[in-house]
Parts: C-alpha cells; structure tokens; sequence
C-alpha cells in the first residue's frame, strides 16, 4: 500500500536550538501540509520503543538517551509521494554529509542530534504516526 503521508519530529536539538518556527516553514513551503501535530516529550521507554529497530546498533542506548532529553515536536505531513520528497529535503542522517539547503544542513549539529526524523517507508510511516496520535482519531 502506498499512501501520502509521512511522519516527522523535531528532535530535541532542534527545540532547545529555537529552530521549531524555521522547521515547520521549511516543511509547509516544500509543499507538505500538516495533518496533526503535537509538542512533547518522549519518556526513555517510550524512545526505546520507537527506535526499536535500531535495538542492536551501538548508538541506540545514546539515542534512546538523547531523544528523550528534552521536549520534541511531533507530526504527520501530507504530500504527493511524502515520505521520499521528505527523505530529500532533510538530507543525510550526519549533518556534515547532508546536501546544502536541507533541513540537517542547516539546523543539525551532529550524527545523533540531527534535528528532525522522517520516516523511511510508507508502513513506518503509518506505524510512527500511530505512536504518537490516536488511530480512533480522524486526521
Ligand atoms: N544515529 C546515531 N548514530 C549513527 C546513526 C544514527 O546517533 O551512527 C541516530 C540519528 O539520530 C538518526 C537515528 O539514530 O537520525 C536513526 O538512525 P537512521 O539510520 O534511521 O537515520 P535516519 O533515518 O534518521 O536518517
Ligand atoms: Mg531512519
């Protein structure tokens, strides 16, 4: 199933650096629409639980760590082939590689606090936006 929707947060780093407003404009004139959005923070089992996949990756427990540090803001966004045109415009996972003008070069400042995540299927997509906003929810 492919649908339109991807799944977004700002990370820590991106809060405590003052970068929500420079995010979400950067998001909303690439053309993506905010469908739900919520400011939050993540406790540490609920970090471990969404970055599960990465459980046996030496940088998970930092993670864990570090994504539950501080207040995030989470959403889901909708666009004409979301989650891809999102991958493109947040740029690579370390900041330093990431292509000039996307969202990591701007506003990331390392490998781990790299300012936004974004989902990297469809089926995550769904399964990220699900943790954080009520399926009995309609958005
Ligand atoms: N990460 C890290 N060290 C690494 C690789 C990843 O701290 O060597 C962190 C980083 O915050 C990244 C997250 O783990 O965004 C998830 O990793 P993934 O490979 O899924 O990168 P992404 O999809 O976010 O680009
Ligand atoms: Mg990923």
């Amino acid at each position: 199933m492919t649908t339109n929707r991807t799944f977004t947060m700002i990370k820590p780093d991106g809060v405590q650096n003052g970068h929500i407003g420079a995010i979400l404009d950067h998001i909303t004139k690439a053309g993506f629409r905010i469908v739900a959005m919520k400011y939050t923070s993540l406790t540490t089992t609920a970090a471990g639980k969404f970055y599960e996949v990465h459980k046996e990756r030496p940088f998970y427990k930092d993670l864990v760590n570090y994504m539950s540090s501080g207040p995030i803001v989470a959403a889901i966004l909708e666009k004409d082939n979301a989650v891809e045109d999102f991958r493109k415009i947040i740029g690579a996972t370390d900041p330093s590689k990431a292509d000039a003008g996307t969202i990591r070069a701007l506003y990331a400042k390392s490998i781990e606090a790299n300012a936004v995540h974004g989902s990297d299927s469809d089926e995550n997509a769904a399964i990220e936006g699900n943790f954080y906003f009520s399926q009995l929810e309609r958005y």
